[in-house]
């Protein structure tokens, strides 16, 4: 089949997604310890990144979303992380609950029955709350976020004027 033009294409990815007062007090952190925050509208939890993919594709993505069976889970992001040759500053779990895993995992599988390739590099599940970040530290986040996980999202990534925001195209309950 060939390929389809790039207006056909879209930048996506599976993520969860944090409710309004989840964003709140992550932005208020990143705000606090960065120098460069991400917009808090742009806080998330990626699981898989898609990235470009022709819109044909999207119902088999969605199908495949509703395939997954995993169980609501409780996300305690108690550390900050750092990655410094790609610049960024992170928040993390300090032992992601087995669930988080397990729903990575599922989607991944699922996705296969369209054409993606499971994922080989181990999953570091983590909120990004800088880029460009001069110097990205590590250490522990107490008191702890709590974030109850009862959903995931099919997002799009979309390049605007000041960077890039995010938009949920669809969204599927554990
Ligand atoms: P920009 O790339 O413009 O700096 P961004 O990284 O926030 O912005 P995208 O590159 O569209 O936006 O990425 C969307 C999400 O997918 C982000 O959480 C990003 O970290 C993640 N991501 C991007 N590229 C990859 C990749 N190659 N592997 C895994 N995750 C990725
Ligand atoms: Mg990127």
């Amino acid at each position: 089949m060939p390929s389809a033009p790039a207006e056909h294409k879209r930048r996506l990815f599976f993520a969860l997604w944090p409710d309004a007062a989840l964003r709140r007090q992550m932005a208020a952190l990143s705000r606090e310890r960065c120098k460069r925050p991400v917009p808090a509208a742009n806080l998330h939890l990626t699981l898989r990144f898609l990235g470009m993919q022709d819109t044909a594709m999207l119902p088999c993505f969605c199908e495949a979303a509703g395939q997954v069976r995993a169980h609501p889970f409780t996300l305690t992001l108690d550390r900050y992380g750092g990655w410094l040759r790609k610049r960024i500053q992170w928040l993390g779990p300090s032992s992601p609950p087995a669930e988080l895993g397990e729903l990575a995992g599922a989607l991944n599988q699922a996705l296969e029955a369209c054409g993606i390739e499971a994922e080989t590099r181990p999953f570091v599940p983590h909120v990004t709350l800088s880029r460009k970040a001069k110097k990205p530290f590590e250490g522990p986040l107490s008191p702890a976020l709590v974030w109850p996980v009862d959903s995931f999202v099919l997002a799009e990534s979309v390049p605007s004027s000041d960077g890039v925001r995010y938009v949920v195209l669809e969204r599927w309950t554990l």
